[in-house]
């Protein structure tokens, strides 16, 4: 078969690693140590059908770093699995989470199945066996590693999941923290099925709030009036979708795989998501233009691109004719390392995906902090936040003589729920990191990308571990 002319995903990976390491200080040998994947195990289990018949599944749980633990990230389904897209997604999970804060090292399983061939109750018993196989081996635990919902999974899987732990570890009191992406009736968080999609609207928010950077793409203003094109109407794609349409950015084109609608006008995300659930896809969408060839349009003209669908997307065919200013990668890898080239050189600003999707690693990292701690956030203060301001806005209308007004008076006495806690943690998550990087990219003259930057930040952070507990 030979190497694909962009490269493996893993080889892709590796050369940004390559590229970044001139900027950092480290021992002879340990850039190589941090790149490389710790362990990868590949699994193989027969699950009986519904026809009775049996069929045997392969997938794989790489943990790439363990200089924090758990280690975390998420499953994946899909038919094209393998071990090298799934070392190469573990690593992005080992420089998101050093890169946001999050204390985790990095991890992540795929399994090669086609979800939409299997009924339910198959795929309940394909997660089953195939948790009970990752379980056995060490591969899932609150304490080493932390799966999540991934492309194909949600959490009617983490459901299974953490059902299956706990039934095999029914001694441990932690085990709601084994996974995350939960539904919230079964230990879950508050705004974690939106949180990656959430996340890239605030990255989005904070890059038009540093003026300097919208200057270098030639944009202007907010995010309000921009022309987005997004690829993939995903968990991810939709939210980032909708969440930019509530702060009036207009969705001119939404690329799926079956096809593209285009709406120079804006279009209805929550009517076109509806319509995908109903038929499957985008055809005979009626409110814009088709296209057959949806790929294609990744290279029309827009403000923003955001490709929240599969790696390996902007490649070297592709790269010099994409026409947005600023691309902000909500899939893992969606442009190939050449690519990325390309775009840097003509002068888009590309925010990478391992600053730009790790909101959901961001909440899922809340909802193991609610596992373990075994109470839901905002439960103690939330109402002593309320009686506390309702004191004040008492004192302030006495001495003043004056009445607040009451939508303002219902502000300031709402107290913090788990949600809004939950928002706010992201949204710190999200601007800090950002700062981190452009602090990174300005000191540097010859760093001329925020993926470069970003990765300094990550891997220095990295490095700092190793070099307190050794390698
Ligand atoms: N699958 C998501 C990612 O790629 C989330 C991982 C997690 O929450 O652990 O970042």
């Amino acid at each position: 078969m030979g190497i694909p002319k962009n490269g493996t995903f893993l080889q892709n990976v590796e050369r940004m690693v390559a590229k970044t390491v001139r900027y950092l200080d480290l021992p002879p040998g340990w850039a190589e140590e941090i790149q490389a994947p710790d362990t990868t195990i590949k699994v193989q289990f027969p699950v009986q059908m519904d026809d009775d018949t049996w069929k045997t599944f392969t997938g794989w749980r790489c943990t790439h770093s363990e200089h924090r633990l758990p280690a975390k990230g998420g499953i994946r389904y899909a038919s094209i699995v393998n071990e090298d897209e799934v070392e190469a997604l573990a690593a992005l999970m080992t420089y998101k989470c050093a890169l946001v804060n999050v204390p985790y090292g990095g991890s992540k399983g795929g399994l090669r199945i086609n979800p939409r061939e299997h009924s339910v109750g198959e795929l309940e018993r394909i997660t089953r066996r195939f948790a009970q196989a990752l379980i056995n081996k060490g591969f899932i635990g609150p304490s080493d590693n932390v799966p999540a919902p991934d492309m194909g999974t949600g959490e009617r899987e983490m459901a299974w999941i953490v059902d299956t732990y706990q039934t095999l570890k029914p001694e441990d009191i932690n085990y709601l923290g084994c996974v995350t992406g939960k539904p919230v009736d079964m230990g879950g968080v508050r705004g974690r099925t939106e949180a990656t999609g959430r996340g890239v609207m605030y990255v989005i928010r904070e890059f038009f709030r540093n003026v300097d950077d919208v200057a270098r793409t030639g944009l202007t203003g907010t995010v309000a009036g921009k022309k987005i094109v997004v690829q993939g109407l995903g968990n991810v794609g939709y939210h980032a979708a909708k969440f930019l349409a509530e702060d009036d950015a207009k969705i001119i084109a939404v690329l799926e795989w079956d096809g593209a609608i285009v709406n120079e006008d804006g279009i209805d995300i929550d009517d076109l998501r509806q319509w995908i659930d109903v038929h499957g896809g985008v055809t005979g969408y009626p409110y814009g233009t088709y296209h057959l060839e949806s790929r294609k349009l990744l290279t029309y003209p827009c403000d923003i691109l955001v490709p929240a669908a599969l790696e390996g997307q902007i490649t070297v065919e592709n790269a010099a004719d994409i026409q947005a200013r600023l691309v902000v990668e909500a899939a893992n890898g969606p442009i190939t390392y050449e690519a990325d080239r390309i775009l840097n050189e003509r002068g888009i600003m590309v925010i990478p995906d391992f600053y730009a999707n790790a909101g959901g690693v961001t909440v899922s990292y809340f909802e193991w902090i609610k596992n373990l701690s075994h109470i839901r956030f905002g439960r103690m203060q939330r109402r002593l936040d309320e009686f506390r301001a309702a004191a004040i806005v008492e004192a302030i209308e006495s001495a003043t003589g004056k009445e607040i007004e009451a939508k303002l008076k219902h502000h300031i006495m709402q107290g913090s729920d788990e949600l809004s806690m939950v928002r706010s943690g992201l949204d710190d998550t999200m601007r800090e990191a950002y700062q981190e990087i452009k602090e990174t990219f300005n000191e540097h003259n010859d760093i001329v990308d925020f993926r470069t930057a970003a990765l300094v930040v990550a891997m220095q952070k990295i490095a700092n571990t190793h070099k307190r507990i050794g390698l």
